[in-house]
């Protein structure tokens, strides 16, 4: 550890020691006792003066510091009511700070707009959180997951870690891993590593598809992620509950049908599913498998 490290961890420690607090395994407390961290958050996120920014679990507040220094403005979102009176405490000197007690995945995503997000928080809720922001107009996140989840959304196909969530993930966003950041930078020490990420919103992506119809279809289509499309299709088809017949007739046309799942990249199963569900949709079968016309518009 450098004198920088050490101090930052004596400082924790002693912060935490005069106000009593054991930190809490249901909230993952785990903060930050490197300040490399706290630069690399101001870099990467490019903070400026005009920024107005969402910090997601603040904790104690030493990154918060560093942001409120930097930016227009920022509202902190903190659910351990002893967290929110120290960063009370320790935020009183600036007067471009908000602080709200409450659970991020109860707040209304509205907060979000127009915002630079910054986020450490507990892993449990990263899919949730990270779904939350990605369905908000928020303009950049930059977010620490665990290694392994971050890899699985950025995983490409061929990827072993490609998946359902990169699929869900790509048509919303763009994903960057920054950095690999060590368990050893936090006290108390998590069990495993993480990495700094940015995301973006895809300004490419518009689909007729909603993204409960197409992560449903990717969901049931996942399931078969190492057969041939084709096959998998008909599986996915067989479980909807049309039958031999009816199969044979959606499947007639379809093109790239010779793809193993796992291989077809996030586009092309956008282009697949919207082919696949415009046919439904000929065919008047949407409300067979219990969806509306309008979960399909018109191209
Ligand atoms: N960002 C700080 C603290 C990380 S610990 C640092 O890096 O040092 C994670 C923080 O998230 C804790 O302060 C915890 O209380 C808070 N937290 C956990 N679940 C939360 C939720 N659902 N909504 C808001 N904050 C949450």
């Amino acid at each position: 550890m450098t004198n920088l490290n050490q101090d930052l961890f004596s400082r924790t420690i002693s912060l935490l020691k005069q106000h009593g607090i054991h930190p809490r395994r249901a909230y993952s407390q785990n903060f930050l006792i490197n300040p490399r961290l706290i630069d690399w958050h101001v870099q990467f996120a490019e903070l400026s003066n005009t920024d107005d920014v969402v910090e997601i679990g603040p904790g104690l507040g030493v990154l918060t510091e560093a942001i409120a220094e930097t930016v227009q403005h920022v509202t902190c979102i903190e659910i351990d009511s002893r967290m929110v009176k120290i960063l009370q405490d320790r935020l009183k000197r600036f007067d471009n700070v908000n602080i709200v007690h409450g659970d991020v995945l109860k707040i209304p995503i509205s907060v979000f707009k127009g915002k630079k997000i910054i986020s450490n928080t507990p892993y449990k809720i990263s899919s949730p959180l990270l779904f939350r922001i990605l369905n908000s107009q928020y303009r950049l996140g930059l977010f620490t997951f665990q290694e392994e989840f971050a890899r699985r959304l950025a995983a490409r196909p061929g990827d072993s870690k490609y998946g359902r969530l990169s699929v869900n993930v790509s048509r919303l966003a763009r994903i960057k891993l920054l950095r690999h950041i060590s368990r050893r930078w936090f006290y108390p020490k998590p069990k495993v590593d993480s990495i700094l990420l940015r995301v973006e919103p895809n300004p490419k992506f518009e689909s007729t598809l909603s993204p409960m119809l197409f992560s449903n279809f990717i969901r049931d289509l996942f399931s078969y992620k190492n057969k041939i499309y084709k096959n998998a299709l008909k599986f996915v088809l067989k479980k909807w509950k049309f039958n031999k017949e009816e199969i044979q007739v959606l499947l007639k046309d379809l093109p790239n049908l010779e793809i193993v799942v796992r291989e077809l990249s996030p586009e092309e199963l956008e282009k697949q599913a919207i082919i696949l569900f415009e046919k439904l949709k000929d065919l008047n079968y949407l409300e067979r498998i219990g969806l509306s016309s309008k979960e399909v518009s018109s191209p």
